[in-house]
């Protein structure tokens, strides 16, 4: 294999001489040779993805029925001579495919804002001293510190590693995980062999390491070869799929009409031209033309009310997926707790120590305790601006603040006893061990769940020192641990031994030392969230690595678990086959010591139920759970990159609550489609049934294609799309979820259509058949008549449509501005219709006479009123009861 000579092969070099080439030390750059470096070769990302191509967008307008009809329509009016109408039709044709080319790439550029916030984190050490930089900062020479959990931010090559694994699936396809390790390689060694290397954008899963930098942006491997993440990943979801197939299926029913009416109208002997005309009316006046923008534009004006509120989506079809949840999982740790790991105890042998607010002078044994669980610790507390703040996992964060307290040097410690290996922590092993040369000889120090190191304790450390463990001091090790856990405690073991091997094998016989006892309390809000969720028919169940003991207690607390009722644990949920889980599943709310494979279990387990699995999750051992899940949720502060990447939604600012108004929007998102759906729908019934209903009593055509299209555009689509910013019904988030299979249109969606549309064409033919009679009656008057008629019918009716459920009051009318805008700019743009002699003239309207007003107008409000009245009915009988059960809180 050959490289070029600007390529060096990294890997084939002693770590000191790629440090050298690379120009740069054991202790990274300067600040100021990292910023120079900057300059000249710029930032560590990949040039833009094209944004999605603005012809591609403008090609998909054109694939509509809709405008196939209208071009059919348009090429019918050209050979029968009628060139007016023909470009009339052509300007709405226009008309239309610009709404919907310039919503879809509003939604589409809101969409790649989105995905744009996310802003990868790299920890570096400059100056001598780690810090966490944005990683497109990054240069070549740079040392970096990489741990699980993190995505490669560049190339680079190993320094030192412990445990690394990554998989490398996003650079050569392989999802097997590869293990890493830090010294020379053969120099033709294949890419994918080349164990000491880092790839960008590949997924450390285990271990930690330390790296130097080789290559940044466009230059790393990924780079070069042009396989970019972070694309939009797909334009058109399920649900919009969906209308499209609504739409396709409602545009065919009228085609067979308009057929059947036009054959109709040949075996009568009526005049071709007159037949092609209603036929092209009936179609045109059948097509719902917003179906498809409405989807598009609910979805966006969602997803940014859902940003607005610290929800980013970054899966498009999640959101009707939102909607539906039915359980949610959560971890506990940072989720439903705060976070803010505190140490309040630790438990000796002999008695126990409470740690205090303030310093405290810590016994030689306390002392001990403290100094391993220092030394088997990842975190750091960094001083800036006067402050001490803890860097890292909080767990051992919160040991670095004890001992602070207690008059203890971390740092001079971690010196003291040199760490010459380690066995990082990891949510399977459930502990840390690190291997230290001291004075005394070398040791092992051990800190961990009680479950795992207990059993390998073969001694404990008392008040007259070690003594061998028998069953009595085994259980009462034991019995401290339920005391301290029941109590809601997270406790970690600490443990020692004199070997001079660094393997788990080396680790049995260990010196039990002490419990630290770690308090986290519930993070506010978090009550309120789960009964909110309650009452909206969603079960909160929470996954925890902690024992069943703390575990319970917390949910106890948080009110998750009803006092009395029992959890389930890991090691008997290993013990279940997947039949068994998913009968547990139902009636069980806190899972302890879970592992990945179990939390994946679990998720699974409520699928196979029919459950819609909302899970949040941060670390790396979520990742799997997060992509399984029908709604993977991330952390967006404390997550890990491969938790964000693996997950739909990202709550920016870590509270649970802020999924409450995920799912609240995604149930307003689809209440929102369906109202428009419905509003829509019966207004191109009424047209539909106005055309035939006339035809079949015998009277003229009422409406010419060209009137029905200025109906089907002014008149119901503007004023429907002001549906999709509808701020949602109050008590949305007191229903049941709703069932993803339901049809968007069911049974009584169908029913309210149908009533309403025969009701708004009764009012039309109503003023039609007026017009027709009497003193200057006749087809031209009648016409305009029942043209206005279904204007105003329509443009009232949106009212019905607004309130889906209850009447609607002076504050919900106000509620959606738009709304009131989109009524008086149609109701303005129908009078220039009628009165403005150019429009009325292509229109084929006179202007109405003052009765002709009233009629029209009056005629018009029937069905709002009538609608508003049955919902007012509805809404008084309903109440009563409503009350009665408690459930309208407000
Ligand atoms: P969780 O954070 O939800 O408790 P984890 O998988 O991170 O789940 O942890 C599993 C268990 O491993 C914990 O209950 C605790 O006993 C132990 N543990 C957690 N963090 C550490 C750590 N930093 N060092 C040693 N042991 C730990
Ligand atoms: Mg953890």
């Amino acid at each position: 294999m050959t490289e070029d000579l600007s390529r060096p092969a990294w890997h084939a070099f002693e770590r000191g001489q790629v440090l050298s080439m690379l120009k740069s030390g054991a202790e990274g750059l300067t600040q100021a040779e990292a910023d120079a470096r900057l300059r000249q070769i710029g930032p560590n990302v990949f040039e833009r993805t094209p944004p999605a191509s603005i012809r591609k967008i403008l090609v998909q307008q054109f694939r509509s029925v809709v405008v196939g009809l209208l071009i059919v329509a348009i090429l019918i009016a050209v050979l029968t001579g009628d060139v007016p109408d023909a470009l009339a039709i052509g300007a709405v044709l226009l008309l239309n495919v610009s709404i919907g080319f310039i919503t879809e790439l509003r939604a589409h550029r809101a969409m790649e804002a989105l995905l744009a916030l996310e802003v990868p984190r790299a920890w570096v050490v400059r100056d001598g001293s780690t810090r966490e930089i944005d990683a497109r900062e990054l240069v070549p020479g740079d040392v970096i510190l990489v741990e699980a959990g993190q995505s490669v931010p560049a190339d680079a090559r190993l320094l030192e590693c412990a445990e690394l694994r990554t998989t490398e699936a996003s650079l050569t396809g392989e999802s097997l995980p590869v293990d890493k390790r830090s010294d020379p390689l053969e120099p033709d060694a294949p890419l994918p062999d080349r164990a000491n290397m880092l790839y960008k954008t590949t997924a450390l899963v285990a271990g930690r390491g330390r790296a130097v930098v080789t290559a940044t942006g466009m230059a790393t491997e990924v780079g070069k070869i042009g396989r970019l993440t972070a694309a939009v990943r797909e334009t058109q979801t399920p649900l919009e799929r969906r209308l499209d197939l609504l739409g396709h299926r409602l545009a065919g029913v009228a085609l067979s009409v308009a057929v059947v009416v036009a054959a109709l109208g040949l075996v009568q002997g009526a005049p071709l031209a007159e037949l092609l005309q209603a036929a092209i009316a009936l179609a045109v006046a059948a097509v719902p033309e917003g179906l498809p923008v409405v989807g598009t534009i609910a979805m966006a004006v969602g997803v940014r009310r859902m940003a607005r509120r610290r929800a980013l989506v970054r899966h498009l079809p999640v959101v009707e997926t939102l909607g539906s949840a039915t359980v949610i999982c959560t971890d506990k740790t940072g989720t439903l707790t705060a976070g803010s790991m505190t140490l309040s105890v630790i438990q000796l042998y002999d008695g126990a120590t409470p740690i205090p607010e303030t310093s405290f002078a810590p016994s030689p044994d306390v002392a001990l305790a403290l100094r391993i669980a220092v030394l088997a610790n990842r975190a750091e507390l960094v001083e800036s601006q006067g402050e001490w703040k803890p860097q890292g996992d909080p767990t051992e964060a919160a040991v670095l603040v004890a001992a602070r307290k207690a008059g203890l040097d971390y740092r001079a410690l971690r010196q003291d006893w040199l760490e010459i290996g380690e066995l990082p922590f990891s949510s399977e092993r459930m502990y840390m061990a690190t291997f230290h040369r001291t004075p005394q000889g070398p040791v092992a120090c051990v800190k961990g769940a009680p479950g795992r190191l207990v059993p390998w304790s073969t001694r404990a450390l008392t008040r007259e020192g070690p003594r061998v463990l028998d069953d009595a001091g085994r259980n009462r090790l034991l019995e401290l641990n339920r005391e301290l856990a029941g109590r809601g405690h997270r406790v970690l073991a600490v443990a020692m031994k004199q070997t001079d091997g660094i393997t788990e094998e080396d680790l049995r016989g260990l010196t039990w030392v002490g419990y630290l006892g770690l308090s986290d309390p519930p993070a506010p809000g978090v009550q309120a969230t789960i009964r909110s969720f309650q009452e909206a028919g969603i079960r909160t169940v929470m996954l925890t690595g902690d024992q069943q003991l703390t575990a319970e207690s917390v949910a106890r607390d948080l009110g998750l678990l009803a006092s009395g009722a029992a959890g389930l644990d890991g090691r008997e949920l290993d013990r279940l086959s997947d039949d068994d889980l998913s009968q547990a599943v139902g009636q069980t709310v806190v899972y302890s010591r879970v592992s990945p494979e179990a939390k994946l279990r679990i998720v699974s387990a409520y699928q196979a139920r029919e459950d819609i699995v909302a899970m949040l999750g941060d670390g790396v051992n979520d990742a799997a759970a997060l992509r399984k899940a029908d709604i993977g949720v991330a952390m967006g502060l404390r997550g890990t990159d491969l938790a964000k990447e693996a997950a739909d939604v990202i709550l920016a600012d870590d509270r649970f609550a802020t999924i409450a108004v995920a799912v609240e929007q995604g149930r307003i998102i689809f209440d929102n489609i369906r109202k428009f759906v419905f509003y829509l729908f019966s207004c191109n019934l009424a047209e539909l049934i106005v055309m035939l209903g006339a035809g079949l009593v015998g009277f003229p055509v009422p409406l010419l294609p060209l009137q029905i299209l200025w109906l089907n555009l002014v008149t119901d689509t503007f004023p429907a799309l002001v549906l999709a910013v509808e701020p949602g019904e109050p008590g949305v988030m007191q229903q049941p979820p709703r069932d993803p299979r339901a049809a968007i249109l069911d049974a009584e969606l169908m029913r309210a259509t149908v009533l309403y549309g025969v009701l708004i064409a009764a009012c039309a033919l109503g003023a039609f058949a007026w017009g027709l009679s009497g003193p200057g009656g006749g087809t031209p008057r009648a016409s305009t008549l029942a043209f206005l008629t279904l204007a105003f019918a329509q443009i009232f009716h949106l009212g019905n449509a607004r309130s889906a459920g209850p009447v609607l009051s002076v504050r919900r009318a106000l509620s959606n501005p738009l709304a009131l805008a989109a009524v008086a700019l149609a109701l303005a743009l129908q009078l220039l219709a009628v009165e403005y002699p150019p429009i009325a003239e292509v229109l084929r309207v006179r202007p109405p006479d003052p009765w002709d007003w009233i009629v029209a107008i009056a005629l018009g409000l029937v069905p709002a009123v009538a609608g508003q009245t049955v919902k007012a009915a509805r809404a008084m009988h309903r109440e009563p009861s409503r009350r009665a059960a408690g459930s309208s809180g407000r």
